[in-house]
């Protein structure tokens, strides 16, 4: 038996399939993710050719078969028609739909990532907060979401709520500046300042070399990577880690307050997620 339902969603990527159809992964708010496939939509003038397309979001009507699902209409609006007017939107939006495909799985209540992404293009359109620092707070938000969170209101190490002034990439959590400089403890921690920020990365190039599986392990080592952390990135990590998603992209950052946010968060997701993103990798050469 296969019957025909209304689900909301956004395409997140399609597949060519033979010659005239596509695979769609959509994903939605009553099924989660999805695979639905889109029979003659690429022929040209086919009335599925336009919405079986990346980071289409709108009303899908789809026939859920017992081994596939099949795409017959699409209704409604869609929410983002300006997300691929220049190269830059897309490139930043075709990653986002790539991590968002990436930290979902079919089956599961992902509804959670599909608000963060519907936020985030949302902030996206508006164009008042800054495309590098929505990428930030994307990533840091749906890591958390995903279950890889970061603890920034206490310290990791003893509880206490003040005098948080260091970050440990790889435990995950802040420290109270007496478990972070005291007692011998932490011996194998190190604090990196200015330019370098040490902690075993080189910048920018040779990711592969540098990007975070040399360090994993390494808490009794040197390259154990903790870094100072200013209030003021502290509170802007609180801030995207508490706020409803409906204040997430409500405020921006002074550069400096910024380039460390983007560096706490770049080295946090590459220590805790080794698979390589491809629109990632075209957002480097942007
Ligand atoms: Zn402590």
């Amino acid at each position: 038996m296969s019957e025909q339902v209304k689900v909301t969603g956004i395409v997140l990527s399609v597949y060519p399939i033979g010659e005239n159809d596509r695979r769609l992964t959509i994903l939605t708010k009553e099924r989660g993710k999805i695979q639905v496939f889109a029979r003659g939509c690429r022929k040209p003038n086919h009335p599925l050719f336009g919405v079986s397309q990346p980071l289409i979001y709108c009303e899908f009507m789809i026939t859920e078969g017992r081994r596939f699902n099949y795409l017959n209409s699409a209704e409604g609006k869609n929410y983002f028609p300006h997300l691929k007017e220049d190269l830059e939107d897309i490139y930043y939006s075709t990653y986002f739909a790539e991590l968002a495909e990436y930290f979902t799985v079919e089956g599961m209540d992902e509804r959670n990532i599909l608000n963060l992404l519907f936020v985030t293009f949302t902030a996206m359109e508006k164009k008042k907060i800054p495309l590098p620092l929505i990428r930030r707070i994307y990533e840091l938000k749906i890591l958390q979401y995903y279950g890889i969170g970061m603890e920034v209101f206490r310290c990791i190490s003893c509880g206490k709520e003040t005098e948080l002034d260091t970050l440990s990439l790889e435990r995950g959590g802040v420290l109270c500046h007496t478990c972070a400089h005291g007692s011998g403890q932490q011996s194998g921690s190190h604090t990196a300042h200015g330019d370098g920020y040490g902690g075993g990365y080189a910048p920018g190039g040779g990711d592969s070399s540098a990007g975070g599986s040399g360090n994993r392990g390494g808490t009794y080592g040197g390259a154990y990577s903790s870094t100072h952390l200013d209030p003021a990135v502290l509170y802007a990590l609180q801030y995207v880690l508490s706020i409803p998603l409906q204040r997430l992209y409500s405020f921006v950052l002074k550069e400096e307050v910024f380039l460390e946010f983007q560096w706490i968060v770049k080295h946090f997701f590459r220590i805790h997620v080794e698979h390589r993103f491809k629109a990632g990798e075209m957002l480097e050469e942007l």
